[in-house]
């Protein structure tokens, strides 16, 4: 399940307020009032609109499926964590 804004149909992540917020219009509103100087904007910025929460879990692959997806990574030159996490994120929406 995830939650879509109503401005944009960007998917909603939560804060680390446990609110919802769409990165797409943060994103926008943001470039719009940013202020280099201030380093509480550059705060904000790292952790609401470039990093969304995450959490670490330990999950046993199947090694096969570790080097396909190693391989598809290295294609698409990316982190191959970065490319399961795509897909596991597409495949619960
Ligand atoms: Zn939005």
């Amino acid at each position: 399940m995830i939650k879509k804004c109503k401005k944009c149909q960007s998917e909603l992540f939560l804060d680390k307020n446990k609110e919802w917020f769409c990165p797409e219009c943060e994103a926008e509103d943001f470039i719009k009032n940013f202020n280099p100087e201030d380093e509480s904007d550059i705060e904000t910025a790292e952790w609401k609109v470039v990093k969304p929460e995450t959490k670490p879990v330990t999950i046993r692959l199947n090694v096969i499926d570790i080097q396909i997806a190693k391989k598809l990574a290295k294609e698409k030159n990316m982190p191959y964590q970065t490319l399961l996490k795509e897909i596991i994120h597409k495949n619960l929406a």
